[in-house]
């Protein structure tokens, strides 16, 4: 069972993943990897001088996959219902889906977490289908931890914003789920800091 579910797997998702798989919370990404990475060439991300949006994307998914995130390109989060402290996820997998370092997924489609993060860009199906609160202008409605109106279930990246849609701020909006994640999971504030020392 994953600690944190996360549905999809653009710049908001991977961000969270990496985030939470990097401190030891188990996670699992599901994505349908129809990104608007794939359609765009970053000139505008902090660090990165210039890169093609699909490049980012292998480059990302190979990062989350090296910290421990099990990343499920090609499979589909159809369902999700929130239990009594957890939520219960249904998944579709496409015959050709894969994890990150290219092994075949052997999914059963069930699954339970105890944390779910929305990262499913500009769709924002599967938020109304879980009836919590919009703001007035369509976009889901988030606290500055990206929490929405239940407990543990977050929205990231274009679904909580009102187009302005930019690569790093869905990776700032993952980070932030994952780092209130991580502090409820710690009891405390939790700073994910590295220091030089810290580098292979
Ligand atoms: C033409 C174009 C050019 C752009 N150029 C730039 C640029 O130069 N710089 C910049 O910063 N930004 C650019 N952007 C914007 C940038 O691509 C977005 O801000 C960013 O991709 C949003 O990230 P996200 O993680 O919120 O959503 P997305 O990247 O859209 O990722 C959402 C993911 O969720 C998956 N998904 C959806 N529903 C489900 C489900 N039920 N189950 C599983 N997976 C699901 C989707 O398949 C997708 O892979 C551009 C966008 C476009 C369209």
């Amino acid at each position: 069972m994953p600690d944190v579910a996360i549905v999809g797997g653009g710049p908001a998702g991977l961000s969270a993943a990496l985030f939470t798989a990097k401190n030891g919370l188990e996670t699992t990404v599901f994505d349908t990897d129809e990104t608007w990475m794939h359609k765009a060439h970053l000139f505008n991300y902090p660090g990165i001088r210039s890169i093609s949006g699909s490049e980012y994307m292998e480059l990302t998914r190979d990062q989350v996959s090296d910290r421990g995130a099990d990343v499920r390109v090609g499979e589909e989060v159809i369902d999700i219902e929130s239990d009594d402290g957890g939520f219960r996820l249904e998944t579709s997998v496409a015959s050709e889906t894969q994890r990150a370092d290219g092994d075949a997924v052997d999914a059963d489609g069930e699954y339970e977490a105890d944390y779910v993060v929305l990262a499913t860009g500009a769709d924002r199906s599967m938020a109304a289908d879980l009836a919590i609160d919009f703001a007035d202008d369509g976009t889901v409605d988030v606290d500055l931890d990206t929490e929405t109106s239940i407990d543990d279930l977050y929205a990231t990246g274009a679904m909580v914003r009102d187009e302005e849609w930019q690569a790093v701020i869905a990776a700032g909006d993952g980070a932030s789920a994952a780092l209130d994640i991580l502090s409820k999971e710690k009891g405390e504030h939790f700073h994910d800091f590295d220091v030089p020392t810290d580098a292979p």
